[in-house]
């Protein structure tokens, strides 16, 4: 009977080691997650973090810029240069 016991412990082992194993995966689905988030757009003109609205982003030199309102873009549009980092 003592082996029977043996193998019962063996397999909860063998579980707990599948569910420790099981974590890493969740952690990187949050670290994904806390990435989406670090990568909000910041308004280049008044350095505001701003929604990803199609509606008042413009581009320039091939990077889209996203704007917090039309008049933040209009300053952007005719100055560029002035607010993109060099
Ligand atoms: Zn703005």
């Amino acid at each position: 009977m003592k082996k029977i016991n043996y193998l019962v412990i063996l397999l909860g082992l063998i579980i707990l080691t599948l569910k420790s194993n099981a974590n890493p995966i969740i952690d990187k689905q949050k670290n994904k997650l806390i990435d989406s988030v670090k990568k909000v757009p910041v308004d280049p003109v008044c350095k505001m973090k701003v929604k990803a609205d199609a509606s008042k982003n413009a581009v320039y030199n091939k990077i889209t810029y996203h704007f917090c309102s039309e008049s933040c873009k209009q300053k952007f549009v005719a100055e560029p240069a002035k607010y993109v980092k060099k």
